[in-house]
C-alpha cells in the first residue's frame, strides 16, 4: 500500500487510479518479469535503487517485480547465471520488461564487455527481441555516458541508436515499446513509478516533455522518449535557489558568502537551467539530499547532449529567464495532481506514508511555458 501510493502520488495520476494500481499490485500473479542486463557502466544506478527505502529493494524484488535476472544482485554465477537468463527470456517471451544499465560496446574488438563468451551488442539484441518492452536506465544506456566520452574507444552507443540502426525498429515500434530513464544516477522512484505504471495499465507511461511540444521532436531525439511525469519539467523550475538567481544573487567562488549563504549556482556552471528532471521536487536518498541542495552544480546528467560534452564551468543556456511562481500557486493549477490528490492518496497509509507523497504537494500539473 505505502509504495503504490508513493509511487501514484509522484505519477500525478488521479486518485481512483491510486486505488486501482493498489488493488493491481496486490495480485501477485501480476508482478511484471524483468530481466536486467549490465554493460559497460559503474552500476551505480543499481546502486541508486539499493539506497531506496520507499519501498525497499527487498520490498521491490519480493512484492513488486518478478526480477528473473540481475547480475548485481543475483546469487547464481557463470553457467548457472546464463542458464537463468535464457530460461527466463524462453518462459516470458514477449512479456518482460527488459532493463539495461550502461552502454553496449560496438567496436570490432574481442575484449570490449563480453559476457558467457557474447558480446554485448549480442546479448542485448537476443533480450530485446523477445521484450514486452526496453528500457534505458542512466546516462549510459541511453546516450552512452561516461563511456561514450571522445575518443569512445569502445565505440559506446545507448539502446536507442542499436534499436533503431541495427536492430531496425520502426518509429512506432520505438514509441510503443521503448522508454528512457536517463540521469547519472536517475532517481529510483522514477523507476520504481514507471515499472508499476506498466505492472498496472500494461503499456509504458506519456512520454516526451511538456515543452518543446511532442511533435517538434524526432524520433531520434532522447526528449521524446522519457516519462513526462519525471522529466515533463526543467530543474531550474522547482529550484530551491532559484529566488536568488531572480534576484541576481550568485555564489562566485566555491567558499564564498554567497555559497554559505545557498546563493544560486548559475556562474559556477550549474546546469539546471537546459536540464529535465525531478531532482529538485524529489530529491535523491528519500528526500535527504540533492547536488544543488549541498551546494554542487547541476552538470546536466539527464541530457546526452550536455552531460561531459558541455565544460562543468560553461554557462547553461537559460531556456527560461522570467521568475519562477511560488509554489504555493502552482499547486492549485493541476487538473489531476493537487495537494488534495497527494492528501487523499496520503491518507491511504495515514503517516507512515513515506517520503514520495510529501514531495507530491510540490508537484504542478504544467510547467511554465518557456516561450512566454
Ligand atoms: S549512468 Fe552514471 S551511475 Fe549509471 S551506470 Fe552510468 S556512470 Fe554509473
Ligand atoms: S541556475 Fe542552478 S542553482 Fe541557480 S536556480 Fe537554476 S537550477 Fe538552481
Amino acid at each position: 500500500m505505502k509504495t503504490v501510493s508513493t509511487a501514484t502520488a509522484i505519477m500525478g495520476l488521479p486518485v481512483a487510479m491510486a486505488e486501482e494500481v493498489v488493488a493491481q499490485a496486490g495480485k501477485e500473479d501480476n508482478r511484471p518479469p524483468v530481466i536486467w542486463l549490465h554493460f559497460q557502466e559503474c552500476t551505480g544506478c543499481s546502486e541508486a535503487l539499493l539506497r531506496a527505502n520507499h519501498p525497499s529493494i527487498a520490498e521491490v524484488v519480493l512484492d513488486i517485480i518478478n526480477l528473473e535476472y540481475q547480475e548485481t544482485l543475483m546469487a547464481g554465477a557463470g553457467d548457472q547465471a546464463e542458464e537463468a537468463l535464457h530460461n527466463a527470456i524462453k518462459k516470458h517471451a514477449g512479456n518482460y520488461i527488459l532493463v539495461v544499465e550502461g552502454s553496449i560496446p560496438t567496436a570490432d574488438m574481442d575484449v570490449c564487455c563480453k559476457i558467457a563468451n557474447k558480446t554485448a551488442l549480442q546479448s542485448f539484441k537476443e533480450a530485446a527481441e523477445k521484450a514486452a518492452v526496453v528500457v534505458s536506465l542512466g546516462a549510459c544506456a541511453t546516450s552512452g555516458g561516461i563511456v561514450a566520452i571522445e575518443p569512445n574507444p569502445t565505440k559506446a552507443k545507448g539502446v536507442l541508436e542499436i534499436l533503431l540502426d541495427d536492430m531496425k525498429w520502426s518509429e512506432a515500434d520505438i514509441s510503443a515499446k521503448y522508454l528512457s530513464i536517463p540521469g547519472c544516477p536517475p532517481n529510483p522512484y522514477n523507476v520504481l513509478s514507471v515499472i508499476l505504471y506498466f505492472a498496472t495499465f500494461g503499456k509504458l507511461p506519456e512520454k516526451g516533455p511538456k515543452i518543446p511540444p511532442k511533435n517538434n521532436l524526432s524520433v531520434r531525439d532522447e526528449l521524446a522518449h522519457r516519462p513526462t511525469f519525471a522529466y515533463g519539467r526543467l530543474i531550474h523550475e522547482h529550484c530551491e535557489r532559484r529566488p536568488h538567481f531572480d534576484a541576481g544573487r550568485f555564489v562566485r567562488e566555491f567558499g564564498d558568502d554567497g555559497h554559505k549563504n545557498g546563493y544560486c549556482l548559475y556562474h559556477m556552471g550549474c546546469k539546471g537551467p537546459e536540464t529535465y528532471a525531478n531532482c529538485s521536487i524529489i530529491h535523491f536518498n528519500d528526500g535527504a539530499a540533492w547536488p544543488i541542495g549541498n551546494g554542487s552544480p547541476c552538470i546536466g546528467c539527464t541530457e546526452g547532449s550536455v552531460l561531459f560534452k558541455d565544460s562543468i564551468f560553461s554557462l547553461a543556456k537559460v531556456a527560461q529567464p522570467k521568475p519562477a511562481s511560488p509554489i504555493n500557486e502552482t499547486q492549485g493549477r493541476g487538473k489531476e495532481s493537487s495537494v488534495a490528490q497527494a492528501a487523499v492518496v496520503g491518507g491511504l497509509v495515514g503517516a507512515a506514508i513515506g517520503a514520495g507523497a510529501v514531495f507530491a504537494t510540490k508537484l504542478p500539473k504544467e510547467p511554465e511555458d518557456e516561450n512566454k
